[in-house]
């Protein structure tokens, strides 16, 4: 049996994983979990969301920011795989255990 990395956090969270608290994420990840909104007059926003969505599925609604600030990174946002370097943020994302 091989073992592959993840191709996506959901892979990974449904893989093995309940609890993630240490999650790095953008700058407009962090708006939209925090506020809900993220205005800039560019389509970041709805990027991000799809993002968010297509990584976790509906488990994004499980994000949570802390609003830790991490500084600047140049690894990719956990939240929505944005590849830009930039401003991070901490994240949690905790799913309920069930009996297998
Ligand atoms: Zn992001």
């Amino acid at each position: 049996m091989t073992t592959e990395p993840p191709t996506s956090n959901l892979h990974h969270l449904r893989r093995n994983q309940h609890a993630y608290d240490d999650l790095s994420i953008c700058v407009v990840c962090q708006h939209l979990l925090a506020n809900g909104e993220y205005n800039d007059g560019t389509t970041a926003a709805e990027t991000a969301a799809t993002g968010m969505l297509k990584l976790w599925g509906n488990n994004a609604l499980l994000l949570i920011p802390d609003g830790t600030d991490l500084g600047y990174r140049t690894t990719t946002c956990e939240s929505c795989g944005n590849t830009d370097h930039g401003d991070r943020y901490r994240a949690a994302l905790f799913t309920p255990r069930r009996k297998s």
